[in-house]
Formats: structure tokens, sequence, C-alpha cells
């Protein structure tokens, strides 16, 4: 699995002196990852052949959080935490949080958010269908915090990954991409 803490994937290692619950489906135990300096402990509760049916703390999807500013990170962060828990209305809240941050750490002004992110788009420079996404996914959130709000029937597993992703590649091409380009040109002779 993936370590909550450290995020390298990696096989948790079992704990010396602790014995696994069996129960009529699952192995109740305790592990901790196998990294060094990390040795991050987690509660699971596994099927015989070793898949992970749940994990205390969760697992979560990975996310690059290089050069991405502290608070940004946080804050999705929470919303990676609360898919992993199954929060689902929770995550598209703290998602479309992590745009108003992006917004405000750009500087970008308006009303309202629909026109901080119009305004976003002429301050960076971001491919098109990121820049509508940042719109659907502001619908979604929307949706999440007012009971009123019906521009999405469920808001389950799938909207959320797909939310997430999203995310992840708008916070890459903002952050990210730029250091990339550098780190490509300084090999050149
Ligand atoms: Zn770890």
């Amino acid at each position: 699995m993936r370590c909550p803490s450290c995020r390298q994937v990696g096989t948790f290692e079992s704990i010396p002196d602790t014995n696994d619950v069996r129960t009529n489906v699952y192995f109740l135990g305790q592990r901790r990852c196998p990294k060094p300096g990390c040795h991050t402990h987690v509660f699971v509760v596994c099927y015989p052949d070793g898949r992970i049916e749940h994990s205390y703390p969760a697992e979560l999807i990975d996310f690059d959080s290089a050069r991405i500013p502290a608070k940004l990170v946080q804050t999705f962060s929470q919303a990676l935490e609360c898919h992993a828990n199954g929060l689902h209305i929770p995550a598209a809240i703290m998602i479309r949080r992590t745009l108003e941050e992006v917004c405000a750490d750009k500087q970008a002004s308006g009303k309202v958010l629909r026109d901080r992110i119009t305004a976003l788009s002429n301050l960076v420079v971001l491919p098109k269908p990121l820049m509508e996404a940042m719109h659907e996914l502001r619908l979604l959130g929307n949706d999440a915090a007012h009971v009123e709000a019906k521009t999405y029937d469920t808001i389950g597993d799938d909207e959320i990954r797909a939310a997430i992703t999203l995310t992840r590649e708008i916070l890459k091409g903002l952050y990210q991409l730029d250091e990339l380009v550098a780190a490509l040109r300084a090999l050149k002779k």
C-alpha cells in the first residue's frame, strides 16, 4: 500500500509480538511502513490473500506537493483524506476551497469564485480544458455546499476521483511545469 505519511509504495511489515485477529472474512492487524525513518503505524483490515479492505489512517491518492504553497497543500491534502475515508461531500468542498486558495495565491480578484477564476485565466497560462475544469470543480463544490444546487446528480467516488485528478493537473500546471522546463533547459549545453 501507499504509506499515508511518506507516500511511498511498499509492502507493510508485521509488527513483532502483535497477532492479527481473524474474523470470518478478514484479518485485522497492525503493520508499519517498511521505509527506514518512516515506520508509520497503521491498522489494517485485509483479506486472507493480503488485499487491503481498509486501513487507518487511510491510503491516500498520490499527490506531488513539490513547489506548491504550503497552505494549498494542506487544504488539498484534506480533500484527499476526506475522499480516502469515503466523505465525498466534504471532499468536494475542500476541492472548491483549494481553488479559492489558488485564486488568492495568484491574486485573482472578483466578487464571487466564478469571477475570480475568470480573472485567473488572464493572469496565468493554463490549457483551456483545465481552465474549464476549474469552473466544473467550482460547480461540484457548490452542489456539495448547498442543498438546493443541482448541477450534479450525485457526488460519489467517481466524481471525486475525477475532481482530484483535475485539481492535481491544475496545481501541476500552475506551480510545477515552469520548474520542470527550467530543469531541462539547465541540462542544455
Ligand atoms: Zn512511510
